[in-house]
């Protein structure tokens, strides 16, 4: 039994050094990324993996002075309100239909939803990343881990130690690095929907060129840069044996493509 729906949502653009996403870049060299979430429908249904932008932090000018003061990075909204409400809207998926939630990792471009789950859904994480994002002083803020999307008691962790199977047809791989309990996911779709799959890197590979030239990543937490690539090669590795495709977590040109032929693909199965 495998997922037998895939939507892809952006959940807003980030304007950055392409240093961020590629190790060694020039510095003068900027990218529009867009900021990722993917819809899985399995079972018991909807499994949504990564959350976006919390837009308090954003829009509210004291809390983006301390969370987004950096003039470098400049996060980008999609819409007047809530990313997640917006993009499900434009789905046609209701935020109730969500039964389970999963996070690659604590970034507050995937984690900044996470509160919209606290109490009502399970949200799947690395329990390193967890133990990382909750630990003392402000190493997590400064890397861009902002405790406040996720600081929740009502949250209800399924935590992981390493690769894990967290519904039928999706598999979690633990690819530390980019942070350090950083996880990629496996999709194996249905047979009844033509079957194959996907490789979602998430940060583990910003980039189309992160995955072909395997180049490392900009950033990284208590590793160095060369580090990055081992886990590029294992998805990679997994990818090859499956004949399913490598995807980038923020790669400007892949991402809206494969949004648009994953809205083809599944409209002429289900005859939507
Ligand atoms: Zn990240």
């Amino acid at each position: 039994m495998g997922v037998r729906r895939v939507v892809l949502l952006t959940l807003g653009w980030e304007d950055l050094p392409l240093s961020v996403s590629i190790h060694g870049a020039s510095p003068d060299r900027r990218i529009l990324e867009p900021v990722p979430g993917v819809l899985l429908q399995c079972d018991g249904g909807w499994l949504l993996v990564d959350t976006g932008f919390n837009p308090a932090l954003i829009t509210d000018p004291q809390l983006r002075r301390r969370f987004h003061g950096d003039p470098a990075f400049r996060p980008v909204l999609p819409g007047p309100g809530e990313p997640l409400e917006e993009a499900l809207a434009g789905a046609g998926i209701a935020m109730e239909e969500i039964v389970e939630v999963a996070v690659s990792h604590l970034h507050n471009d995937h984690a900044g939803g996470l509160r919209h789950f606290a109490g009502r859904t399970p949200v799947h994480a690395q329990r390193a990343e967890l133990a990382y994002g909750l630990s003392e002083g402000d190493g997590p803020e400064r890397n861009g881990i902002f405790r406040v999307d996720f600081d929740d008691p009502a949250i209800d962790w399924r935590l992981a130690d390493g690769d894990s199977q967290i519904a039928p047809g999706v598999t979690a791989v633990l690819t530390a690095g980019h942070t350090p309990g950083h996880q990629s996911f496996v999709v194996d779709l249905d047979e009844s929907v033509g079957g194959g799959g996907l490789v979602f890197a998430f940060d583990a590979a910003d980039l189309t060129e992160n995955i072909d030239r395997e180049l490392p990543v900009g950033g990284f937490i208590g590793v160095e840069a060369p580090d990055t690539v081992e886990p590029i090669r294992r998805l990679k590795a997994i990818a090859a044996e499956k004949g399913y495709q490598v995807v980038p977590g923020h790669d400007p040109v892949v991402w809206p493509r494969l949004t648009r032929s994953l809205g083809e693909r599944f409209a002429s199965v289900q005859g939507l």
